[in-house]
């Protein structure tokens, strides 16, 4: 899968947009794109329970820094410290998801 063309932190939005090689973009939500963080620590309490804990997080939760691990992922630092990253297909899938903004 191609990686995408753009990401850029909105801010005012307190979300993330993606955009991707097929034409479609997206804005995540923050808090949206924290509860789905895929890493080990976040997979295990999400089988545990089966409510996303949203709630939970900070209201002021925003990326600290943006990156990219490689070419096969998107790496965002938490401003709450915890580190994340997003293969391009789960990413895509969070694009997808209802909670997402399609902006096209
Ligand atoms: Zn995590």
């Amino acid at each position: 899968m191609d990686p995408p063309l753009g990401i850029r932190n909105i801010r005012e939005r307190s979300a993330l947009e993606v955009e991707w090689t097929d034409g479609a973009a997206f804005h995540i939500p923050y808090h949206i794109l924290r509860a789905e963080c895929g890493c080990l620590m976040c997979e295990t309490s999400r089988t545990r329970s089966t409510t996303i804990a949203v709630e939970t997080l900070s209201e002021t939760l925003e990326p600290g820094r943006i990156g990219f691990a490689g070419t096969k992922a998107l790496r965002i630092e938490w401003s709450d410290g915890h580190l994340s990253s997003y293969e391009w297909e789960p990413l895509r899938t969070i694009c997808e998801e209802p909670l997402s903004i399609r902006l096209r």
